[in-house]
């Protein structure tokens, strides 16, 4: 199905040039209400607050476009960082990982060396590390790098993205590991994705049904109340228990929604991305989302905002809605 608006976003994500150009400018255009922060003590502050109100997290180091191997490096050494302050801080938070970030497309050694000294360090502090999952690319390698490791561990779990054709398989290999389902963010061809929103949330669905009955335990990464709704009249109709599944929500996003749910007695977890590199992040959240457009255009128009970012990516938006209107 055409989304243009959808489609836009997700090239600015992967705008390099803006990618880059975002580091150096701090949190801005509205992402400060969907990233908790640049730096690990800063994040810890959100976090905590968070556990005070029953909502565990999971912590994101933000990074894209990792072609370097001191980069890799570096984003190795700063998540060795964020489970070290898990620890200290004794907050009930683990981690989100991306391969990517930690050297997948430099290469699988490399890659798995600094996931695995992450892991090590995470096990022995009894902390969990889930991989998140990218773009169709690199499915096949994250998913490898997780069945290696999962040979060795068994702190590490993963993500199965409801719009692959090949989700059901990929779940059912790895029922005995702690999934987290999502229908999935990336722009994906109709050779390997659902292209619907209909035939993805049926997928969805019928995904979350089968791990709740069968898998280890079940994480539902939604903000959807249609599908959250259907899950709490499953789990009510199959008498499954609370402890064995959680709904985790975005950081910034449908916030009393996570916790009404708490207050229902489910468990819930943020997921909080924090750090510099917050733009193809903040991207893919506008593409999901229009509303949040409104979000973006009022902080480009603040006075406080540098102009400069703003008008750049504001003559983007408007020419790609005034090109649009001439269709
Ligand atoms: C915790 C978590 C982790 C994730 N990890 C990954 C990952 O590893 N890999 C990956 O590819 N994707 C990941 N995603 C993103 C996911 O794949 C979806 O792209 C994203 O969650 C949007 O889908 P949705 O299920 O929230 O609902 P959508 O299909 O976006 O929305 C469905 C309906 O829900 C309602 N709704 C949605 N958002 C809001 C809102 N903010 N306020 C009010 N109503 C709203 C609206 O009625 C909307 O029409 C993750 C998402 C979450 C929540």
């Amino acid at each position: 199905m055409d989304n243009p608006v959808r489609d836009f976003f997700i090239s600015l994500s992967d705008n390099e040039f803006l990618n880059q150009a975002a580091k150096r400018w701090g949190l801005k255009l509205g992402a400060q209400r969907v990233v908790a922060g640049i730096t690990i003590e800063e994040t810890m502050k959100k976090i905590k607050e968070l556990n005070n109100q029953g909502i565990s997290c999971t912590i994101d180091n933000l990074g894209e476009f990792v072609h370097e191997r001191n980069e890799a490096i570096a984003a190795k050494e700063q998540i060795i960082n964020v489970v070290k302050a898990i620890h200290a801080h004794e907050v009930d938070a683990h981690i989100s990982l991306k391969a990517s970030q930690l050297g997948l497309d430099i290469d699988y050694d490399f890659a798995l060396n600094n996931i695995e000294e992450i892991v090590a360090l995470a096990s022995e502090y009894g902390i969990f590390i889930n991989m998140d999952m990218e773009n169709h690319e690199r499915l096949q390698l994250s998913y490898n790098l997780l069945d290696d490791l999962s040979k060795k561990y068994d702190n590490i779990g993963s993500v199965i993205q409801a719009y692959f054709y090949r989700a059901e398989e990929d779940l059912k290999k790895r029922h005995n590991l702690k999934i987290r389902l999502v229908k999935g963010a990336y722009k994906e061809g109709s050779e390997v994705a659902f292209q619907t929103k209909e035939a993805i949330d049926a997928n969805f669905i019928k995904l979350i049904e089968w791990n709740l009955l069968h898998g280890k335990y079940t994480s539902i990464g939604t903000h959807d109340h249609t599908i959250i709704n259907h899950v709490k009249n499953y789990v009510r109709k199959h008498k499954i228990s609370k402890n064995t599944f959680e709904f985790q929500m975005l950081y910034g996003f449908r916030e009393d929604l996570l916790i009404s749910l708490k207050e229902e007695g489910y468990r819930c977890c943020s997921y909080i991305p924090f750090g510099k590199d917050w733009y193809g992040y903040f991207m893919r959240r506008l593409a999901e989302r229009p509303q949040n457009i409104n979000l973006l255009i009022k902080q480009i128009f603040n006075k406080k905002t540098n102009t400069m970012i703003g008008l750049g990516i504001g003559t983007l938006i408007f020419a790609r809605l005034i090109k649009q209107n001439k269709k």
